[in-house]
């Protein structure tokens, strides 16, 4: 199946690709109007999503702004990720291995080894939603009629009135990277600003982000200066452990009360592919702090998550399925959280 035809843009610097994106956005009559922020464009890391949507014939644009020979997006400066590096590199790099060895082993989680030489860590955090109507060739969806996501004005997965997108966000990083405490640096007309990634998701899964802004686009991952006195863990549920998204991922990040390793101080729970954006899970934060972890505790916060994502309709497991994964899943990441534990 080919690509569509697009008109290929590949910036050298930040100001370029943003005046790249300003270019394609404006409308045809040269005006200023305001346009919806992925109007005409769409950034292009690894295209290893991207891409196959395009052949697929998904939401494809005009315009295409490649970001790999962009400078500013390729090298780290202190403290944060550099949004084009790719996951091969996160994953196989020491420095990452030793500060943050959640992300490293995560990152070893997402498709296969070949897609991770080309994936990067801005277009993993952005990946569109997905949904068993939404990713499907143009002739299937034509003769399913479609979904809310691509061509339809309902949704298949909801009943009726269905106009809320319900795809789920199936990147693998994201949570682990909010049990982290990571912070988004984005760039755009107006500078930089700084967005905590667990408030960076909102919405439905065509909406995705909490505020999209014009011709902005992620240039790093920021980590907190106490990122590494965090014990962070993730597990993931995939039909093939070779090379599939997640039907589930539950990430756990601990802090231990100081001088009593084992005794919770602070926690983060956030979940992949349970909803359209990452999500947080306080109630269970709440469970966990101040507690001794063990296996009655990992049990009762299991339970709790199960009773609190719902899953739809709309992956290849059953969301029954997938909503009881949800407790092993956080049981296991939290006991391998333990200080007993050699992970
Ligand atoms: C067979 C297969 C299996 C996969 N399995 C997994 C999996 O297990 N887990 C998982 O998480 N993913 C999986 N993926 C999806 C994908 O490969 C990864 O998520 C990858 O990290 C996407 O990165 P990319 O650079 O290729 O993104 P691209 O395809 O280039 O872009 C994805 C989106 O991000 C946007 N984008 C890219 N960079 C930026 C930026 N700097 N700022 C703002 N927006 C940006 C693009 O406009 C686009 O909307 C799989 C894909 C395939 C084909």
């Amino acid at each position: 199946m080919q690509v569509p035809d697009f008109i290929l843009r590949q910036p050298a610097t930040l100001q370029e690709a943003i005046t790249a994106a300003q270019e394609a956005s404006r409308p045809p009559d040269g005006s200023h109007a305001p346009s919806a922020p992925e109007q005409g464009y769409d950034w292009l890391g690894g295209g290893t999503d991207l891409l196959c949507n395009y052949k697929w014939r998904i939401n494809q644009r005009p315009v295409v702004i490649a970001l790999r020979g962009v400078a500013e997006l390729q090298s780290d400066v202190a403290g944060s990720l550099a949004a084009g590096r790719t996951l091969w590199q996160l994953e196989n790099d020491a420095e990452i291995q030793r500060r943050y060895p959640a992300l490293a082993s995560t990152a070893a989680l997402v498709a296969s080894p070949l897609i991770r030489r080309s994936a990067t860590l801005g277009g993993n955090l952005h990946l569109d939603t997905r949904c068993w109507h939404f990713n499907q060739t143009a002739e299937w969806r034509a003769a399913h009629r479609s979904c809310l996501k691509a061509e339809a004005d309902q949704c298949r997965v909801l009943p009726d009135p269905g106009d809320v997108c319900v795809a789920a966000y199936c990147g693998d990083l994201a949570p682990v990277l909010i049990a982290y405490g990571a912070v988004a640096r984005l760039h755009g007309p107006d500078g930089e600003r700084r967005v905590p990634l667990a408030e960076y998701f909102a919405g439905d899964g065509i909406r995705r982000f909490a505020e999209r802004r014009r011709a902005e686009l992620m240039v790093a991952v920021e980590m907190p200066a106490d990122a590494e006195d965090w014990r962070v863990n993730y597990r993931k549920l995939r039909l093939r452990q070779t090379f599939d998204f997640p039907e589930g991922g539950v990430a756990v990040g601990l802090q231990w009360e100081s001088g009593n390793p084992g005794v919770i101080a602070a926690a983060r729970i956030a979940t992949t592919a349970y909803a359209s954006v990452p999500l947080l899970h306080p109630e269970v934060v709440e469970l966990l702090q101040g507690q001794l972890l063990d296996q009655d505790l990992a049990d009762r916060a299991g339970a709790l998550l199960e009773s609190l994502v719902q899953p739809m309709k709309n992956t290849s497991m059953s969301p029954s399925y997938r909503r009881k994964m949800a407790r092993v899943l956080c049981r296991r990441a939290l006991l391998d959280c333990s200080p007993h534990s050699s992970s």
